[in-house]
């Protein structure tokens, strides 16, 4: 199958979670051995992205600096009460794309795939699709 939507629980408010071992399984489960992997997040207030597993310090920081850019105290126009995560979500984008080679995604040794929360604890959706090519 070369589609997949994975589930993950996220139990923060504001949070990165490495997504890598789900996203791999669905690499390996496709059997393809050479394309694109692609990540899309359907949601407002989450997004993906692809930096540091190595110290969680870097993660803090971009989180950090993201709560910076977008204070979740600040208000807004958004009545919800969530336009900061709304902001950030479109900050990191909603999608990640990365090779397989040799039915393996092509990671730098310090590179994870991230699923960041914005508004959490929720459970959300990530839609994995591997194109052969
Ligand atoms: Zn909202």
């Amino acid at each position: 199958m070369a589609f997949k939507t994975i589930s993950v629980k996220t139990d923060g408010t504001q949070q990165f979670v490495d997504i890598t071992q789900q996203v791999r399984h669905v690499v390996r489960e496709s059997g393809v051995k050479s394309g694109v992997c692609w990540i899309f997040i359907p949601h407002t207030t989450a997004a993906v992205t692809i930096n540091e597993n190595a110290d969680p310090d870097v993660r803090r920081d971009i989180l950090n600096r993201l709560e910076a850019a977008a204070p979740s105290s600040e208000k807004y126009l958004h009545s919800e009460g969530n336009a900061h995560a709304h902001i950030k979500s479109s900050l990191i984008g909603a999608s990640a794309a990365v090779f397989v080679e040799a039915g393996q995604l092509v990671l730098g040794t310090w590179q994870s795939i991230f699923l960041c929360e914005f508004d959490g604890p929720r459970t959300r959706n990530v839609m994995v699709r591997i194109s052969p090519g």
